[in-house]
C-alpha cells in the first residue's frame, strides 16, 4: 500500500493517473505497456523502494533516444526528445523542458539534412507570438542550426514555443546568412 504519511508520497489515485498518463505517453513512441511495467518493477528493485512514472518514463525515453541516435534515425530520436520535453512541461515544471525541446528540434535539422532535398533550415516562427513571428523565415545552416539551437526562441511569449524547423530547397536563396 502507498505510504501517506510522507509528504513526498501522492495520493494513491493520483499516483495512478500519473502512471496511465506516463504509459500512454510512451506508447506514443512505441514503448508498450509491458516495456513499461518491467522498467518499473527493475528500477523500484534497484532503488530498494519507489520508481515515480516520471522515473520510469525517463529511463524508457533515454535508452530509446540512444538506440535512434546509434541508428542515425533522427525522425526518431526526436520524436522521444518531444515527449521527454511535454512530460517535463506538462509534470515537472521545475525542470527546463526547453533543452529536451532544443534537442528535438535539432534532430529535426539532421533528418532534413539525411533526406537530402534540402540545403539549409528556416524557422517557422509565424504560428506562434509576436516575438518568434520576428524570427520567422531567419534561414541557418544545418550546422549552425544544430549549434546555436535558436529554437526554442528564448524570448517566446507563451509557455511552450511552437517554432519548428522547415527546409529550404536550394535553389531559393532568400536571407541565406
Ligand atoms: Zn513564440
Amino acid at each position: 500500500m502507498p505510504d501517506h504519511s510522507s509528504p513526498t508520497s501522492a495520493p494513491s489515485h493520483t499516483l495512478a493517473a500519473l502512471r496511465a498518463e506516463a504509459v500512454a505517453s510512451v506508447g506514443r513512441v512505441g514503448i508498450t505497456d509491458a516495456e513499461f511495467a518491467r522498467e518499473e518493477r527493475l528500477l523500484r528493485e534497484q532503488s530498494g523502494g519507489e520508481a515515480s512514472p516520471g522515473d520510469v518514463l525517463w529511463a524508457l525515453t533515454t535508452r530509446a533516444i540512444e538506440r535512434y541516435t546509434r541508428a542515425r534515425d533522427w525522425d526518431g530520436a526526436g520524436l522521444v526528445y518531444l515527449a521527454q520535453a511535454r512530460w517535463l512541461h506538462a509534470h515537472e515544471p521545475a525542470a527546463d523542458y526547453r533543452e529536451s525541446l532544443r534537442l528535438a528540434h535539432s534532430a529535426a535539422v539532421l533528418d532534413i539534412q539525411k533526406r537530402k532535398h534540402h540545403a539549409r533550415v528556416a524557422v517557422e516562427g509565424k504560428r506562434c507570438c509576436p516575438a518568434c513571428a520576428e524570427l520567422d523565415g531567419a534561414e541557418y545552416s544545418f550546422a549552425r542550426a544544430v549549434e546555436e539551437g535558436p529554437i526554442p526562441n528564448a524570448a517566446c511569449e507563451l509557455p511552450w514555443c511552437k517554432c519548428t524547423w522547415r527546409g529550404v530547397a536550394p535553389e531559393k536563396r532568400r536571407r541565406a546568412r
